[in-house]
């Protein structure tokens, strides 16, 4: 992958906030633009919440003489990096990935995901286990990514990458340079190549997320069709790569756990008359669970514990909150 002799070469960080995104893109445009001697731009976009919600960062690179006259999004990217897999779900993740463009997405050995079908057949998929990498090495998905990017886009210089990444931390965290940068080098070499596991011909089409509804087509008489409602909301993205499991053996059903879950997750049942309990858990809807981790903290017999998110854990071992009304 080289830089392209026309336009830029663009890249879209697809995120949910929380695992710096946003941070990665201003590392690698400072990196570029200050000690690489090339043009770049590089912005966010996210909701107000920030944490949990979707963001989108936007970088665009191109040689020195070449100026950046554009803010606009990203919309058809030489290269996308998914931070999170459970983002892999959603078609607009890969809008606009060009035919020979790179797909690096963050998740720990296994299958390839059936998602990745939707990619041109010409494009590269990479696997990196960024948060596992993170983990151990108590730094952050981000730095492990722009490892994995550097390695696989050569214009990339690794040695800048690493110096912008380390300056960044420096000031406030000195401690944390040592550990970034240990992700950093594990993400350049722990990879994984899938070629050819696309399916489609070309360029994939642009996706412009748009309002369902405009005021030609809502519903007369202002009806809102469906209102905000507890019920619908799916949290699953907002979790970060670690989930609550219940251990029923553990379990003395003491109800802690649901003092302090700020959202509708843990599911019980009545304990019939051959239980000791009037109330008993049943385990966790995950569809609620944003992974806060307040249950864990607050389990007095360790009945609840933390453990690495890996793709279908969560159905899984997910019990319904309302059978048969939401699946
Ligand atoms: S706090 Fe722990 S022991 Fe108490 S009900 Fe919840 S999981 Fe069970
Ligand atoms: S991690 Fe525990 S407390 Fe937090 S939302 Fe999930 S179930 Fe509730």
């Amino acid at each position: 992958m080289s830089l392209p002799t026309e336009g830029f070469f663009e890249l879209r960080f697809e995120s949910i906030g929380g695992l710096g995104a946003h941070g990665a893109g201003q590392i690698l445009a400072t990196a570029a633009v200050l000690h690489m001697g090339l043009n770049g731009a590089q912005f966010s976009s996210y909701g107000s919440e920030k944490k949990g919600s979707l963001v989108r960062t936007f970088v665009r690179l191109g040689p020195a003489g070449r100026p950046v006259r554009t803010s606009a999004p990203v919309e058809a990217p030489n290269a996308i990096v998914v931070f999170h897999a459970a983002l892999l779900r959603n078609p607009a993740t890969f809008g606009g990935l060009r035919n020979d463009g790179l797909l690096i997405y963050n998740s720990p050995p296994g299958p390839v995901p059936e998602a990745l079908a939707a990619l041109p057949r010409t494009a590269l998929a990479i696997r990196v286990d960024a948060l596992g990498i993170a983990v151990a090495e108590k730094s952050r998905p981000n730095a492990v990514l722009l490892g994995t990017l550097c390695a696989v886009v050569p214009f990339l210089d690794s040695a800048h990458v690493r110096g912008a990444l380390a300056e960044e931390f420096a000031g406030k965290h000195p401690e944390a340079v040592a550990s970034n940068d240990r992700a950093f080098r594990r993400g350049a070499t722990e990879f994984e190549v899938h070629e050819g596991v696309g399916l489609a011909e070309g360029d994939l089409p642009i996706v412009r997320p748009e309002p369902v509804w405009g005021y030609e087509t809502q519903p007369v008489g202002g009806i809102i069709a469906e209102p905000g409602n507890t019920a619908w909301n799916d949290l699953s993205l907002s979790r970060t790569g670690w989930m609550p499991v219940l251990h029923h053996d553990k379990c003395i059903h003491c109800g802690t756990c649901d003092l302090v879950c700020p959202d509708l997750c843990l599911v019980w049942r009545d304990g019939g008359p051959d239980s000791t309990f009037e109330r008993e858990l049943m385990g966790v809807d995950y569809r609620y669970c944003k992974g806060c981790m307040r249950c864990v903290e607050s389990c007095p017999t360790s009945a609840l514990v933390r453990e690495a998110e890996t793709p279908g854990l969560a159905d899984q071992l997910r019990v319904p909150q309302f059978p048969g009304f939401i699946s």
